[in-house]
């Protein structure tokens, strides 16, 4: 999800920085969370069943994590991952004990035999602790226990970036989603849980605590599995959409239900702008949900969770400068967006978070598209660059963890917003755009499968754009001069087999220009004294001669 820093205004560098030379240092850990280590990789997931016991008082979680699933190839090592301080107490399988390993965060469990190729098994995992306390979440991570106005716990997971085994055991890596799970937390019994998916059933325990059972019936992500703890009141519509009729359920703080009923007009509106941009949305079997958590926003699988304020805006603030980020709350906006890109189109390591951040991004200014017309979403992406920062590649290192840097975010939207134009034909980019959502339903993908999907719908090649503004933090220069009414152009600050076509303006006219990294006399077949460039591309340009005449 959105992990915009506090804002500060950061000047738009055009020029941006050159390809870091400096590697990372990477650690094993790193590794081991990051990679799809041999104890990952020959078994599929097909369900868990995680049943967690909430200690609000002692800040303490225990359960267990049912891990069902598919032997790809014969092995009888598998990794489970769980950050210290939880710890793994014992592990079952047929009822008996089985030897773990322990390395940090990772854990080796010894099955009791060689598991037999395309059988289906199942491991008891249990476990305990005092999760990490999320101290500014969803920044960091781990658990929020916090209390709400009136005194009553109000507790919740956020765990994207340090990841689910955070709080729970779990292959935590995001190659592998089960195809279903269920939640079962207990909870003291004045209080509610609202997790994932549909609410099952609700046991009586009678001993002062309740279980909620909420069940999950899509493929599901780690991050995107979340418990929320607190004093709930419900309410509920249901939207005609593209799929049929879904049902939409809104948990929010009691004392805030009547503020909620008049903001959370806002998500019918956002699934309404979506569907049409992205297609159907991908979770009608398990409903959308917006709950109300102790933090500021998060992209949970069908229940996203809201902590804005009921104000529209990023907490307040319009990240455009355009008076258009007003226009919205960004909250639901932006991570009711994630349920195509993040939960829908899940990325396959790490590195390809843009595939999350940049689509989503995106989604603010396709949502201005649709309700408040083509101006006010050129107007609001573009007003973002002041937030792109161009410091390092968008994709930096696969297999140890690392996303890229912070232009994951509006870097990304206007990298989309750029290929619209390049397009040039609004209808082919919203069917390229639903097309990702039909063609990548409920898979985790990489770069190279959306880079390729988007190139063969639109008919364009393009290698050479994607290299640039994703593997390169170098923003592309227009150079150009005028001489004797001609104008002379190349790209520079770029690779060299860099071609983008762009367009132009001059005297009151229209161009398409098609620079390379060469310098070209473009016969526009106009007499050419100056030029404005299409804001709409994200581009820097620089009249080398001073040429121009305006
Ligand atoms: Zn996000």
């Amino acid at each position: 999800m959105n992990k915009l820093f506090g804002l500060t205004i950061l000047t738009v560098m055009f020029f941006g920085a050159m390809p870091s030379s400096a590697q990372a240092q990477y650690t094993r850990q790193d590794s081991l969370r990051g990679s799809i280590t041999p104890e990952r990789i020959w078994w599929d997931l097909t369900y868990y069943h995680l049943d967690v016991n909430v200690d609000i008082d002692n800040k303490f979680i225990s359960g267990k994590n049912e891990v069902h699933f598919k032997v790809l190839t014969p092995n009888e090592v598998m990794q489970i991952d769980l950050q210290p301080p939880m710890t793994i107490d014992k592990v079952l399988q047929n009822g008996k004990v089985l030897k773990v390993r322990h390395e940090t965060n990772a854990h080796f469990i010894e099955l009791t035999e060689m598991q037999r190729e395309g059988a289906q098994m199942q491991l008891d995992i249990y476990y305990s602790g005092n999760p990490i306390e999320a101290k500014n979440a969803p920044w960091d991570g781990g658990i929020v226990w916090s209390k709400d106005k009136k005194g009553n716990p109000f507790v919740a997971s956020a765990c994207q970036g340090i990841g689910a085994s955070v709080w729970w055991p779990c292959k935590d890596h995001s190659y592998d989603e089960p195809d279903s799970m269920l939640i079962s937390a207990t909870v003291p019994a004045e209080l509610m849980d609202v997790s994932n998916g549909r609410l099952r059933k609700v046991d009586e325990n009678g001993d002062g605590t309740k279980t909620y059972h909420w069940f999950v019936s899509n493929p599901i992500n780690n991050y995107g599995v979340n418990i929320n703890i607190g004093n709930y009141a419900h309410f509920s519509e249901q939207y005609e959409g593209e799929k049929g009729s879904l049902d939409m359920d809104y948990y929010v703080l009691k004392y805030n239900l009547k503020k909620a009923k008049k903001q959370f007009k806002q998500a019918v509106m956002t699934i309404e702008a979506l569907e049409h941009w992205f297609g159907p949305y991908p979770f009608y079997e398990d409903g959308y949900k917006l709950v109300e958590a102790p933090y500021l926003g998060m992209e949970h699988q069908s229940s996203v969770t809201y902590g804005n304020g009921y104000s529209n805006g990023y907490k307040g603030r319009d990240l455009s400068s355009s008076g258009w980020g007003m226009k919205f709350d960004f909250i639901i906006v932006h991570e009711s967006g994630h349920e195509w890109f993040a939960n829908n189109i899940t990325n396959i390591d790490v590195a390809d978070m843009w595939i999350h951040e940049s689509f989503t991004s995106y989604s603010e200014n396709l949502f201005l598209d649709y309700h408040f017309g083509n101006k006010a979403s050129s107007e609001y992406v573009i007003g973002t660059r002041l937030n792109i920062v161009n410091d390092e590649p968008i994709i930096v290192d696969y297999g140890v963890n690392q996303r890229g840097s912070i232009d994951i975010y509006y870097k990304g939207s206007n990298i989309l917003h750029t290929l619209r134009q390049i397009v040039n034909d609004d209808e082919k980019w919203r069917q390229t755009l639903r097309g990702l959502n039909k063609e990548f339903y409920h898979q985790t993908v990489s770069t190279k499968q959306v880079e390729n999907f988007i190139s063969q719908q639109v008919g364009i090649n393009l290698r050479s754009f994607f290299d640039q503004y994703l593997r390169d933090a170098r923003i592309p220069v227009l150079e150009y001069f005028i001489k004797d009414n001609t104008l002379n152009a190349r790209w520079t600050n770029c690779l060299t087999e860099f071609d983008m076509p762009l367009k132009i303006r001059s005297n009151g006219n229209e161009h398409w220009i098609n620079p390379s990294t060469e310098w070209q006399a473009l016969d526009l077949n106009d007499s050419i004294d100056s030029i404005q460039i299409d804001k709409n591309f994200y581009v820097g340009s620089m009249d080398v001669l001073g040429s121009q005449k305006n």
